[in-house]
């Protein structure tokens, strides 16, 4: 079974701070992670390669340092690790991100199920896994607690509001994972050794086959005019009356003296 598992680097914080002049994430100061949920989303691969055999090969797109988190994987039990990282590719949005890393998908070849965490903790839009899997035209299940695979029959458990939905897809698939579907395993020494001596290889966008204008911040429909933190709320009026219709009236002069109603 060939598993291929899209990790990103993220900052190790879930408070990202933003330069107000260029719009942009500041990384400086803060040490970068691999995605705590691309880390589920490899145990799960792994787990899969131990019960049916196969290849488990990790992802990346992003600048030169992002090989890090590879190697990372790679300790954990990774076959082959590849980072997608060019120039052209600075600045894209989600749709760009996921048009990128599908064509390094099809360069890779042959894959039955492509995994990914249910978001990054950064960009946090959740958008990336499924539009990878309609970029490559595959079927896609997202928010995954459970999985199991039978021939070319992936049978899932999916996070739902009031419960979960089991639903059977066949292979390829793209599946994103949630934290409850295991616990990712710690990397051994050895596989610290073997990832340090590893060559990542480096696609640049030379080396995928993209037909159309999508790299980037110039192929990114969408975008950033401003990117703030919204000022800390104060304390709200509080309504203190004898009834609750003089508080529904004092409340109704309140929303008019604003304009509000
Ligand atoms: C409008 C807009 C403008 C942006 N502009 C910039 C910018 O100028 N500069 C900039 O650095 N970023 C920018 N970003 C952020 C960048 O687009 C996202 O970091 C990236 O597209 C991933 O989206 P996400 O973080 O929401 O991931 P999600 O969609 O939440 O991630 C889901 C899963 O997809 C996989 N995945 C996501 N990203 C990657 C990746 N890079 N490599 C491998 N697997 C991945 C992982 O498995 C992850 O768990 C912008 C985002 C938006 C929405």
């Amino acid at each position: 079974m060939n598993l291929v598992v899209c990790v990103k680097q993220v900052p190790d914080t879930t408070e990202v701070k933003i330069d107000p002049v260029t719009n942009t994430l500041i990384r400086q100061g803060v040490p970068s992670i691999v995605n705590p949920f691309d880390k589920n989303a490899l145990e799960t691969a792994l787990q899969l390669k131990e019960q049916h055999g196969g290849r488990v090969t990790v992802i990346s797109m992003g600048p030169p340092q992002a090989k890090d988190a590879l190697k990372e994987c790679l300790a954990m039990g990774a076959d082959e690790a590849v980072l997608v990282s060019d120039r052209a590719f600075g600045g894209a949005d989600t749709l760009a991100t996921s048009y990128t890393l599908a064509a390094a998908i099809r360069k890779l070849g042959n894959y039955d199920i492509i995994l990914c965490g249910k978001q990054a903790i950064d960009g946090d839009t959740a958008q990336v896994g499924p539009e990878m899997a309609e970029h490559l035209g595959i079927a896609q299940v997202t928010y995954v607690a459970k999985l199991t695979v039978e021939g070319a029959a992936v049978r899932v458990e999916r996070e739902h509001d009031v419960g979960y939905e089991i639903l059977e897809v066949q292979t390829p698939v793209l599946v994103s994972v949630v934290k409850a579907i295991n616990e990712p395993r710690l990397p051994t020494v050895k596989g610290t050794m073997k990832a340090n001596r590893a060559e990542i290889p480096l696609w640049g966008a030379g080396d995928l086959a993209v037909s159309e204008p999508r790299l980037g911040l110039k192929g990114s429909p969408t975008q950033v005019r401003k990117i703030f933190t919204p000022p800390q709320r104060t304390q709200g009026v509080v309504i203190q009356k004898e009834t609750a219709r003089e508080a529904v009236a004092d409340l109704l002069q309140k929303l008019a003296d604003a304009k509000i109603v």
